[in-house]
């Protein structure tokens, strides 16, 4: 499924290294003890503009999607990361009847042959992923 040739562009390179690398790599206040977006500018806790990089767990759960109505089905999800940050990716692995607020997915990685490695979500079951 094509999503398009990803460049960096510069602010976000620890974002990018993860992803090549297979990390799933946020921005984090550490003084705050609080997760935010790879493309947070700053904290609004305690106003702190340079943010840390930090490692998430990669587990997520689903907030809303939209389908593309593509063959096969294109699916573009809004995600709530396990350490509090939102995130938009592609959701892999996953049927339309799959599809409800809440469901557990966890990150996984591409690493197309050109443009930078990107994370997607895929179902995620106790027991493993679902597929
Ligand atoms: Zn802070």
């Amino acid at each position: 499924m094509e999503i398009g040739v990803l460049r960096r562009d510069g602010r976000t390179d620890p974002f990018f290294d993860g992803t090549a690398a297979g990390r799933l790599v946020v921005r984090r206040c550490e003084a705050c003890d609080r997760w935010f977006a790879p493309d947070a500018s700053g904290c609004p806790g305690c106003g702190e503009e340079d943010l840390g990089w930090a490692e998430a767990s990669g587990a997520a759960t689903l907030v809303t999607w939209t389908i593309l109505p593509k063959e096969p089905p294109a699916f573009l999800a809004l995600v709530e990361l396990a350490e509090g940050p939102w995130l938009h990716a592609r959701l892999d692995g996953v049927e339309r009847a799959d599809l409800r607020e809440g469901l557990a997915l966890r990150a996984a990685f591409e690493h197309p042959d050109e443009g930078e490695s990107y994370v997607l979500f895929r179902p995620w079951t106790e027991r493993g992923s679902v597929r």
